[in-house]
């Protein structure tokens, strides 16, 4: 029997819930079993999706129409060094697997998503960022080596030194080039299991960015910034938030709190128990008014607050969404899309603004900004640059849908035309044209030309890369 008949089918969806397909799926346990689903879909013209855990907001990880081979039961811990922090696990292995398995010997992952549901197969394939890129760089750089298996069965070993190109290409390559089998990845020496962190509330984006040409000595830096406001004045004005690892002279808790049970997540949120605050979420966001009064009161209560240094977990610190779950159902039956530019130092505050500025105008405005800083890097399909990234979530109504795609089209040309970039595993509207102008011919000629080599006959598809025409002439 053809595997398109034989195999249960299933509707995803991407975390933004505004884009959805229905799809067959396998779900292999190890590397000859995904092989083998590989060359059985070749032989049926089946095309090839990976999925990890659906962290990605977009169509990143849908496939419709055709084969997703979810990943998540390839979840092993296949070695682990607590001397030397390092590890090499399946691609299926969460972030917060990982670091329940080495927090304890003292290892924390270098960079961490907003969320530790990601698997390590997503956050190679996105080359993932978190809020120390300026410091850091992406997940990317703490990888040592990884295994790909291509759709023409060719098991490969990637690293700096062996198939360079093809790790430059991969790191990055949203699933296109062949799918991660094994990660081996370095982690940072943590002396305790807390951060020392700062809160501090600023009126306008100008005092931001003032605030973050400082960011160099912190750890971790990022900042909530309000894209409403009661008058425009108000919009731009923001919470940051700096932390830095608690050094053993500084944090007599610093051992102990190394054990999981010290970096379980607060059962409430600004008072609110947690498994409420999607509801109180869900009331919230019914109103761009009720909004306002929730960002004034967020941005107040940090106003009058104390900015003294205070304690707080790895995991309370990275992971503040995970305390939430169900939080994207706040947003009612359209979901919502993050939109996520990147742009150059010289220009971010101006075009940040501006794009604030016309959400407002069009009564399009985000309900959250997240802005963060980022250094650049040399993988294929790089998003970093040395700038900075505003985080946009857009609510997604039956009747607001064709404006907001419209007017996030617009406002990309205009992170372009000031040289910026996106990145896909937060995109649902860029153009094929768009996604040129973002990353450039010379580099996306060089990805095809990997994907000739590994991919021959273009087994690997997902509705993100036909959005986006990767395989298209232009
Ligand atoms: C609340 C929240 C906060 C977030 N915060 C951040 C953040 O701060 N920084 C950031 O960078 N991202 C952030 N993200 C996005 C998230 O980190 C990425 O989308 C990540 O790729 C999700 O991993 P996943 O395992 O869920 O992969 P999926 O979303 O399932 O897939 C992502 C891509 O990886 C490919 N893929 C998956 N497994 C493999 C494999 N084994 N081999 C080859 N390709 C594979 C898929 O084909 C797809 O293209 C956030 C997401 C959420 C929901």
């Amino acid at each position: 029997m053809l595997l398109r008949h034989e195999l249960p089918r299933r509707v995803y969806d991407g975390f933004g819930r505004a884009a959805v397909g229905l799809s067959v799926f396998v779900r292999p346990h190890g590397v000859d079993e995904l092989q083998l689903s590989l060359e059985r879909a070749a032989n049926e013209g089946l095309k090839v999706a990976f999925r990890g855990n659906g962290r990605s907001y977009g169509d990143a990880a849908l496939n419709t129409g055709q084969l997703i081979v979810d990943m998540t039961a390839m979840d092993k811990v296949l070695s682990w060094d607590g001397e030397t922090g390092v590890i090499e696990a399946e691609p299926g292995l969460t972030i917060n697997q990982l670091w329940q398995h080495t927090l304890a010997d003292g290892w924390w992952p270098p960079v961490v998503p907003g969320t530790s549901w990601p698997t390590l197969g997503g956050c190679v394939a996105m080359n993932i960022h978190g809020k120390n890129h300026y410091k850091l760089g992406g997940f990317g750089d703490h990888v040592l080596e990884l295994d790909l298996l291509t759709p023409t069965g060719q098991r490969l070993l990637l690293s700096r030194e062996s198939n360079a190109e093809l790790f430059r290409g991969v790191l990055g390559g949203f699933g296109m080039l062949g799918c991660v089998t094994r990660v081996k990845m370095q982690l940072k020496r943590v002396h305790g299991g807390r951060l020392l962190v700062r809160q501090w509330a600023l009126p306008t984006l100008s005092h931001q960015f003032d605030a973050w040409e400082h960011c160099q000595g912190e750890d971790y830096f990022v900042s909530w910034t309000d894209c409403l406001g009661f008058g425009s004045s108000q919009a731009g004005r923001s919470q940051m938030h700096s932390a830095r690892y608690a050094q053993p002279d500084q944090d007599q808790e610093g051992a102990v709190t190394l054990h999981r049970d010290a970096q379980r997540l607060p059962g409430s949120l600004m008072g609110v128990p947690a498994p409420l605050v999607p509801l109180v979420l869900k009331v919230f966001y019914s109103h761009d008014l009720m909004v306002r009064f929730m960002n004034q009161a967020k941005y107040a209560a940090s106003f009058y607050s104390s900015t003294a240094p205070f304690f707080q977990s790895h995991a309370g610190f990275h992971f503040l969404l995970d305390q939430m779950p169900g939080f994207r159902e706040a947003y009612g039956a359209g979901g919502f899309i993050q939109f996520q530019p990147f742009v150059p130092r010289e220009h971010a505050q101006q075009v940040f603004a501006e794009i604030i500025r016309v959400g407002l105008r069009r009564d399009l405005p985000s309900y959250l900004g997240v802005i963060k800083r980022y250094r650049p890097d040399d993988f294929l399909l790089s998003h970093a640059l040395d700038g900075y990234s505003l985080a946009l979530d857009f609510k997604v109504t039956a009747s607001n849908r064709s404006a907001l795609w419209q007017t996030c089209q617009e406002l990309a040309d205009l992170v372009l035309d000031a040289g910026g970039k996106f990145y896909p595993a937060k995109d649902l509207i860029l153009r094929p044209d768009q996604f040129r102008r973002a990353f450039g011919q010379e580099r996306i000629t060089a990805f095809r030309e990997l994907r000739k080599q590994v991919d021959p006959d273009r087994v690997l598809r997902t509705d993100l890369s036909v959005r986006l025409g990767i395989d298209e002439p232009g």
